[in-house]
């Protein structure tokens, strides 16, 4: 599973660091440099090293573990989520905290999917990227990656302050399953869906320590196994009846995230409903969550949406798609039982819902 890395590299630079972080480096922009044609391509860690010596300074023992070909995050698949959770999981006892370099397009997937992975988690693993490449004068790469590598690393009473999987970007420390990337041309790339920010740096890092994550105190619980057969149904006006039937009955989709309109609301029409409860019936997973990134679902508030508790529609309440999406998966690949299934989709698990 690991042939994809690059031998573990340590930074073992002070005797007595203040932490010991693992760096797993994926790609992104972050990472990037201009090819010959004025490309932006993928480039290895060495060159993240090269542009902010800095991070040598910074009083923390660091050791990075590169994927052999850096990918842009557009290329993510289930198996590097895998890849990434067991790396923390078995290393999960020698570090402080786990930084990922990530591109910032799938990132909020990548930090959902890996939150619901790693139950009883207790020490940060932060998520960062950059909007222009490190290799850019006026790049944000810096910075995210300083300030990032100071929360992983920052503890109260020797225990460390976060004990989630969160996204750090633009001077905020957001809740990984409750990002969104909302932004492609300015710096601030991401928000935080319907929960407040867990912590803002400006001269200091400043924890909204009433937001964070209590500490598990529990094991750590590996749970890679996910189910694939999943599909986002976004409703626009003027969706087709065999569109919406080919989707619900395909063999191969077992959940279906339904992103509906305003607190949950959608058609009323007949053939909508009815196909709706074919799929229940025939045992797909529906789940609804909001096309809105504000709010939440809230069956029965409008007559467009009180047929759908009764035909067994789950409400997906304020989760994002990101969450929506790697939970639905995360549920159908650890659950057989339908059930279970909808327990685990209606059961906020790792602060994702409220
Ligand atoms: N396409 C890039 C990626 O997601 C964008 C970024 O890193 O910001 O890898």
């Amino acid at each position: 599973m690991l042939d994809e890395f690059d031998t573990i590299v340590h930074f073992d630079l002070f005797e007595a660091p203040k932490a010991r972080l693992l760096i797993i480096y994926t790609g992104g922009t972050l990472g990037m440099d201009y090819d010959a044609g004025g490309t932006l391509v993928p480039c290895g860690f060495d060159s993240v090293l090269r542009r902010a010596p800095v991070i040598k300074e910074l009083q923390i023992n660091l050791s990075v573990l590169s994927f052999k070909v850096p990918i842009d995050s557009s290329s993510v698949e289930i198996k590097h989520w895998q890849q990434m959770a067991e790396i923390i999981y078995n290393n999960y006892s020698d570090y402080d905290g786990f930084l990922i370099l990530h591109g910032t397009d799938t990132m909020a997937y990548s930090a959902s999917a890996l939150s619901f992975m790693l139950q009883g988690l207790d020490k940060p693993v932060v998520f960062t990227g950059a909007q222009l490449p490190i290799a850019s004068p006026r790049s944000d790469a810096k910075e995210n990656l300083v300030t990032s590598l100071e929360i992983a690393s920052d503890k109260k009473e020797g225990k460390p302050i976060i004990t989630e999987v969160c996204i750090f970007f633009n001077n905020r420390l957001i809740r990984g399953n409750r990002a969104k990337k909302v932004e492609s041309q300015q710096f601030d790339a991401f928000e935080s869906e319907n929960y407040p920010i867990l912590a803002q740096a400006g001269i200091t890092i400043d924890y909204q320590w009433s937001y964070l994550m209590p500490s598990a105190n529990k094991d750590l619980v590996l749970t890679t196994k996910m189910n694939p057969s999943v599909i986002v149904l976004k409703l626009f006006p003027g969706l087709q009846p065999a569109t919406v039937d080919h989707i619900i009955k395909a063999p191969n989709i077992k959940g279906v995230i339904l992103e509906s309109y305003g607190a949950g609301n959608v058609p009323h029409q007949k053939w909508f409903l009815n196909l709706l409860e074919e799929g229940v019936k025939s045992d797909k997973i529906i789940l609804n969550i909001s096309q809105c990134n504000g709010g939440k679902v809230m069956h029965g508030k409008y007559e467009t949406s009180s047929k759908l508790d009764e035909i067994g529609v789950i409400s997906g309440e304020d989760l994002t798609t990101e969450a929506a999406t790697t939970k639905m998966m995360y549920a159908l690949g650890r659950y057989s039982n339908i059930k279970d299934i909808q327990n685990c989709l209606t059961t906020p698990i790792r602060g994702e819902m409220n």
